[in-house]
């Protein structure tokens, strides 16, 4: 081996002794990672002996790749509502290193969204373009001739590099109906909108019209790779009067429609969720649906949301994977959510506390429970981005003052 070789391969970081979840790989267990020029290097034993800059020790808790949280509200320049976050809240602090804007903005103002929060992001933000061109955050959502296929279409392929999708949202369908503005039109156009851009479409939905059953959306609307977010809603015929998951949801998932959780501030009933993930209905995707009325709670951030999963008995690589290489999948990004030897090392670190924990939902229930994931440590593209617990740092009484 040559100097020059031996040189590039000398890790910046070794995160040394933790148990490597990698669920693309299908791996889990104890294992050292090695960091350098903002990529993983190598996965393997006894890595800190290489020569790393900088080795941290996270012997005990869980190395897995950055969550990507694939439904969050972070437009925060938005003028016409406050429903955005900064990207960088609840974000790092819960292993996030890829947020996903769900159509905050649309055709006519996501080139603002890209200039104003996209490019000037610490996080990488990709983004679903809003069939409406206003976006999010008013009565113009009802509007028809707000819906655009062509014109979301086109957005979204000029802006391919950060765009993963399109969104229709907020659409009630209310009567009276025209010509125009139908019961389906919202969808209708979304995915027309995504025909057109060969993108998939992920929809919040309300079935509170005859016109508009859930099983129509999800068997016949959508197409396989299109997303239904929120699936554990009230508003959605989950589970009958029997106690049991309704068969639609199986054969629409076995028609290749993916359920993504998106947690938000009413869209996530234990109620549902519960009996729905012990009869085998788990959501593909793992996603909070963070803004500002839910990041006080009932969501707060993923690694909380992640927890609702855990305590109703997902394994903790299931939980993982769901808020990793699924949503990653589902995006059309297959580089992200890994830990693959070349990735952008996007990591986190958790701890998984054990006590007497309690969730709650959106519909005013608890969910006990006695595991619960904490982030100690965020690593963005290879810098550390979220250490509270200063893993590499002396104890204060070991600290050298420099000379005034
Ligand atoms: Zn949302």
């Amino acid at each position: 081996m040559s100097a020059d070789s031996r040189e590039r391969t000398r890790p910046d970081v070794v995160l040394r002794g933790g148990h490597v979840i990698d669920p693309k790989a299908g791996t889990s267990g104890v294992a050292d990672v090695a960091i350098g020029g903002g990529r993983v290097l190598a996965i393997g034993t006894d890595l800190a002996s290489d020569g790393a800059e900088t080795v941290l020790d996270v012997t005990g808790r869980y190395v897995v790749p950055g969550i990507i949280d694939m439904h969050a509200h972070v437009f925060h320049t938005h003028r016409r509502s406050g429903l955005s976050l900064e990207p960088r809240v609840n974000t790092f602090s819960s292993g996030v290193t890829t947020v996903v804007d769900a159509g905050t903005s649309g055709w006519r103002d996501f080139v603002e969204f890209r200039t104003e929060v996209i490019e000037r992001a610490e996080i990488r933000v990709l983004a679903y373009v809003n069939i409406v061109g206003s976006g999010m955050g008013g009565e113009w959502e009802h509007e028809a001739r707000e819906m655009s296929p062509g014109l979301t279409a086109a957005m979204a392929l000029e802006h391919r590099d950060v765009v993963v999708g399109i969104k229709t949202a907020h659409y009630w369908a209310k009567r009276p109906f025209d010509a125009d503005h139908q019961p389906w039109t919202a969808v209708d156009r979304a995915v027309e909108a995504g025909e057109r851009s060969g993108l998939p479409v992920m929809v919040d939905f309300y079935p509170w019209l005859p016109e508009r059953p859930y099983p129509e959306l999800i068997l016949n609307r959508l197409r396989p790779g299109d997303i239904h977010t929120h699936v554990f809603a009230q508003q959605f015929p989950v589970i009958d009067e029997r106690g049991k998951v309704y068969d639609h949801l199986f054969r629409a998932r076995e028609r290749g429609v993916i359920f993504d959780l998106g947690h938000g501030a009413a869209s996530f009933w234990f109620r549902n969720a519960v009996p729905a993930v012990g009869q085998g209905f788990v959501p593909d995707s793992i996603s909070t649906d963070l803004h500002t009325g839910n990041v006080n709670g009932p969501v707060v951030d993923m690694a909380a949301t992640m927890s609702k999963l855990l305590n109703m008995g997902l394994s903790l690589e299931d939980v993982v994977a769901r808020s990793t290489v699924a949503p990653a999948r589902e995006i059309g990004r297959p580089e992200l959510g890994t830990l693959d030897v070349g990735a952008e090392a996007d990591i986190a670190v958790f701890a998984v506390d054990e006590g007497d924990f309690s969730f709650v939902d959106c519909g005013r229930t608890r969910l006990p429970g006695n595991r619960r994931l904490r982030c100690v440590l965020t690593m963005r593209a290879g810098k550390v981005v979220y250490n509270p617990q200063g893993l590499e740092l002396p104890t204060w009484d070991r600290a050298v003052t420099p000379q005034q």
